[in-house]
This record gives C-alpha cells, structure tokens and sequence, in this order.
C-alpha cells in the first residue's frame, strides 16, 4: 500500500531524481556491495574511494570470498585509504557473516547495528537502501543540512545529540522510498547545502529552511567540541645492504597489520645526529635524510623523517635484524607489502 507523501520528501526526491550522480553502490540492493561501498566511503571522498570499491568487489564479489580472504592481501588493497582498524573490522565482520550467519546479513537496523564496525550511520544506510526499511541515514551532510533547515542548534560534536536529528527526519522520511530518501539527503547536503557558500539561490527549500530565513547559515550546524591533535616525531631507518632491507609487521595502533621500517619515536623534536647516535653500533654510511614530512592522522600530527643507511661490507644483515626484531626483505617484496601511506608516498619518491 503506498502511503501519502510529505512535501519535504517529495521535494527532496524529485531534485535528487534530477541531479543525483550515477555511483554503481546506488544501482545495487545487496547489503554486501552497500556494506562495503558505506565502510569505504567513511571518512573518504567519492573520487577517492570509488577506485577502492571496485576493485574490492572485482576481487572479491561476494562477504565469502572477502572472509577467505588473507588478511595481508586485504590490507594490501586497502593501502592508501588510511583508517586501516576499518580494513580489520571489514574483514572480521565478512568472516563473522559468512561464518555465523550463513553468509546473510541481518535484514534490519537492529540486527545490522550489532555488526562490528557498523553503527547508526551505517546501519541506517543498509537497512534503507537494501531492505527499504524507513529509519533516517545521518551522517556529517545530513547533520549541516538538518541543522540549517529545521533549526536544530545542538552541538553535533555531542554524541547524545544525534537523536534530535534523527527525531526530526523520522517525522518527513519517505514511507514508500526510504532508501532513496536517505541517499538523496546525503547527496542535498553534498551538493547544495554545502559547509561554505551553500547554494541557498537555487535552493528548492529556501521558503521553509529556518537558516534561510534568520541568515544563520554560517552558523549552523553547531560544532563544539575540537579534537585534540598530538604532535609525534617520527623517525623511520631504512637499512639497505646488497637490495634488501629490514621491515616489521606492526602488531598494535591504527597501522596494525601494515609494514614498516625500524622507528625512533619521540614526543620531541630530535636532531638527526641525535637520532643516529641511538642506533645499534653497526658500519653504515648515510645516504640521505629526507624530511621532516607532515602526515596527518584523525588524533596525531606526525612529523616523519627517513634516514636511508647503507651497510657497509662487514656489516651483519641478519644480526642487525634479530638485534631490532626485523625480517629481511628485498625491495620487490617490499612493494608487495601492505604499507602506512607516509611510507608508500616516500617510496614512491626515491630511487633507491
Ligand atoms: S536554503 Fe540554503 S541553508 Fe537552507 S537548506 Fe537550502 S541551501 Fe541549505
């Protein structure tokens, strides 16, 4: 039975069924694809995640082949993205679904929020898009464009704050199109009701949006809270004898599962002399410092430096290597390795 539709949804519907972009997660029911398009996307622009998406499904179509998938070769598809703990969640939920749930995912919000690495956001879009089930998406679009348009004024920073949001799009959600709904409220906030300039001219909302009204654009949505950002100083050592190196498999933080080289961390600024002096006594000669590199995580600033030491001839590789819990590799099996960005990115800017 179809249910009559309020005059927010069906203006939002009707801009969306003229402007939305043409994505290949949007033309897709399967939770699975919707899934893995939603944990790519976090944190991600489109132009940047699609690539990831494709490939993703093209190696692995369906949560099966993501579940027997190597770990490794997962986060090795995953470099470059950053916020690798989603590449681990992504590939412990497949596993979770194929294994204890017989390969299906949960056809509902409630269930799908039990998954790890899906919350509310994520959930909402799985339960609209593939299973038409109607509870409102909001997601950092959504929050600017409700805030402005209904007036909300609570700080979004605020977690416990999410529900008078999602109170006041429950009231205008689609009945009969939730799913397109919720993709059209995300592409609105997108595209139109953007965080500077919104483009209010040609806004099909300007007669009723409260932020229009008042001039209070800029000043919603309302954002407190700032997260504190850490300086770190990272100082990675590149040892090369004879075209191998040394690397570790990180087992901890944000990088676990990803390869790097031996690191002299420091909360400080440290001189390069100063750094050198704290490594094992061994004959090298220093081939470069290159450096310091600014690379930004969600919680860290981190000035990186690379020290490229070549071992002379009556240097020990494999003595150096137990000395430091090191494994050899030769540079083609390093670029096979799932790497941090900052390391790749440097990598790719050297001849060695
Ligand atoms: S009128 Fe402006 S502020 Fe209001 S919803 Fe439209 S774009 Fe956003």
């Amino acid at each position: 039975m179809t249910r009559t539709e309020n005059p927010f949804s069906k203006t939002l519907i009707s801009w969306y069924s003229k402007a939305k972009r043409d994505l290949p997660w949007r033309n897709t029911k399967d939770p699975y694809k919707i899934w893995l398009s939603e944990i790519i996307l976090q944190q991600t622009r489109i132009e940047q995640g699609l690539p990831y998406y494709e490939r993703f499904v093209d190696h692995y179509p369906t949560v099966a082949d993501l579940a027997n998938a190597d770990q490794q070769d997962v986060l090795k598809l995953w470099e470059g993205l950053g916020y690798y703990s989603r590449a681990r969640n992504l590939h412990a939920t497949a596993q979770h679904v194929a294994g204890e749930l017989n390969g299906s995912f949960p056809q509902n919000y409630a269930g799908l929020i039990q998954l790890k690495g899906v919350g509310p956001y994520t959930g909402a879009a799985i339960a609209s898009f593939a299973f038409e089930e109607a509870v409102p998406v909001v997601d950092g679009n959504v929050f600017r464009f409700a805030a402005r348009y209904f007036g909300i004024e609570h700080d979004i920073a605020e977690a416990k704050n999410r529900k008078f949001f999602e109170k006041a799009l429950a009231e205008v959600i689609s009945p009969n199109q939730p799913g397109e709904f919720n993709q059209a409220i995300m592409e609105f906030g997108a595209t139109v009701c953007t965080p500077t300039n919104p483009k209010c001219e040609a806004c099909p909302f300007q007669g009723s949006c409260y932020a229009f009204e008042h001039k209070c654009q800029t000043a919603l949505p309302v954002k407190l809270k700032k997260v504190k950002v850490k300086e770190l100083y990272l100082n990675y050592i590149i040892y090369e004898y004879n075209g191998q190196t040394l690397m570790k498999r990180r087992t901890e933080s944000i990088w676990n599962g990803l390869f790097e080289f031996h690191s002299v961390v420091s909360p400080d600024r440290m001189e390069p002399e100063d750094v050198l002096s704290q490594l094992p006594a061994s004959n090298f000669t220093v081939r470069s410092v290159d450096g310091p590199v600014k690379h930004l995580l969600s919680h860290r600033k981190l000035w990186v430096r690379f020290y490229h030491l070549e071992l002379n001839e009556s240097a020990n590789l494999e003595a150096l290597a137990k000395e430091l819990d090191l494994a050899i590799y030769s540079w083609e099996e390093v670029l096979t390795l799932p790497r941090p960005k900052v390391i790749v990115n440097h990598l790719q800017r050297v001849v060695f």
